[in-house]
């Protein structure tokens, strides 16, 4: 008998995340050198780490010798004023990540439910499972979130909804009306964590004005990072914005130094560095076009993408995905979420996606 053999049998079937494979480890395994190698595999910022939070860091280092502020006043008060939220509606976390398993732990024991859909984010099932509480697969519609068949899902049970708009993987995207009506019929005890880790991504003429959404619906918990766009996935910073009651009870069971200070000073400048913003925007969307050609090109079926990476379906995606390894070219398998026919890759720079594109034309042999 071990204590492993007595850890609770939902801990003990959960299937760990797999991450994209870091650079370090494919240069390792292939007696690659790292600067030969692309990862376009995790969705994180071509462009590297915002000029304004580089100079930030650089600052905090001197300050490393005390705890960080658990209360994160200045990123709060800094978010406050960019969402136009008031600051105890905020949950800082150690990414975002952090705040949807603060959630998780707020509000689901092993006699709860929690509904989500198919082919969506992966950490959903986990931190509801890592609670020992029922998760409910929704089946996806084309690939997208069935929100009516979410809705008629929830059971009397059921303490939380996840929709992640855009998705991660498959880049899909509930426009503002369908995304309100969903969530003006849940009942309003079941709290819906909108994951908009990608928002930052989408089109001005596509972007809802979810925040709003904070004034009438108590049970609503929006979340989003420092990860992409703000092109800090290593530093760890995301956080959620809800009602003020909802907020506590997250703060309450949060470590309370999550976010480290580094973190904390750096994300505010990120907040602050709209010119990088705007670049990173652009390109997006340049990459985003550039791939979408280059694999319409290449006769192969695509599921259009509201995020900063592309989802295509390829005949051998194992060895698709390790001849693109061989090459130094990193992307996403997506086994685990149950599309065994698909490889997801992230928009780089432009001679990064035609490397991309022309090492990926030889893997299908092309
Ligand atoms: N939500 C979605 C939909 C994501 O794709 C990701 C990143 N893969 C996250 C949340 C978590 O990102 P982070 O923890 O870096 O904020």
């Amino acid at each position: 008998m071990t204590p492993c053999d007595l850890a609770p049998a939902y801990i003990r079937s959960i299937a760990p995340y797999q991450p994209g494979k870091p650079i370090s480890e494919l240069a390792r395994e292939l007696g690659l050198e790292e600067t030969s190698i692309i990862k376009l595999a995790s969705n994180e910022n071509p462009l590297g780490v915002s000029p304004k939070a580089q100079v930030a860091i650089r600052a905090a280092v001197d300050g490393l010798a005390l705890y960080p502020d658990g209360n994160g006043f200045e990123l709060k008060h800094a978010l406050s004023r960019h969402l136009n939220v008031s600051m105890d509606q905020l949950v800082l976390g150690n990414g975002s990540n952090d705040v949807l398993e603060l959630a998780a732990r707020a509000f689901l024991s092993p006699s709860n439910s929690a509904v989500y859909a198919q082919h969506a984010f992966a950490v959903y099932p986990l931190v509801v499972q890592a609670m020992g509480a029922k998760g409910i697969e929704v089946p996806a519609h084309h690939f997208a979130h069935d929100l009516d068949a979410m809705l008629r899902a929830v059971r009397a049970d059921t303490r939380m909804v996840f929709v992640a708009n855009p998705n991660n993987p498959t880049g899909t995207y509930a426009p503002a009306h369908e995304m309100e009506r969903f969530i003006a019929a849940l009942p309003p005890q079941v709290l819906i964590v909108l994951d908009e880790a990608y928002n930052e991504y989408l089109r001005p003429d596509h972007r809802a004005d979810s925040m709003s959404w904070l004034k009438k619906y108590n049970n609503l918990l929006i979340t989003r990072t420092f990860s992409k766009v703000y092109g800090l996935a290593g530093l760890r910073v995301g956080y959620a914005v809800g009602a003020p009651g909802v907020a506590d009870l997250m703060n309450r069971v949060r470590q309370p130094f999550n976010v480290n200070s580094i973190s904390l000073t750096a994300a505010a400048a990120a907040l602050d560095d709209h010119e990088f913003v705007r670049k990173s925007h652009e390109l997006n969307l340049a990459g985003m076009e550039q791939l979408t050609a280059g694999l319409a090109q290449l006769n192969l079926e695509i599921i259009p993408s509201y995020g900063n990476f592309l989802t295509f379906k390829v005949r051998d995606a194992a060895g698709v995905f390790n001849s693109l390894l061989k090459s130094g070219v990193i992307v996403r398998p997506l086994g685990g979420y149950a599309m065994p026919n698909w490889l997801r890759v992230t928009v780089g720079l432009e001679s990064e996606n035609a490397r991309f594109l022309m090492k990926l034309k030889q893997a299908i042999g092309g």
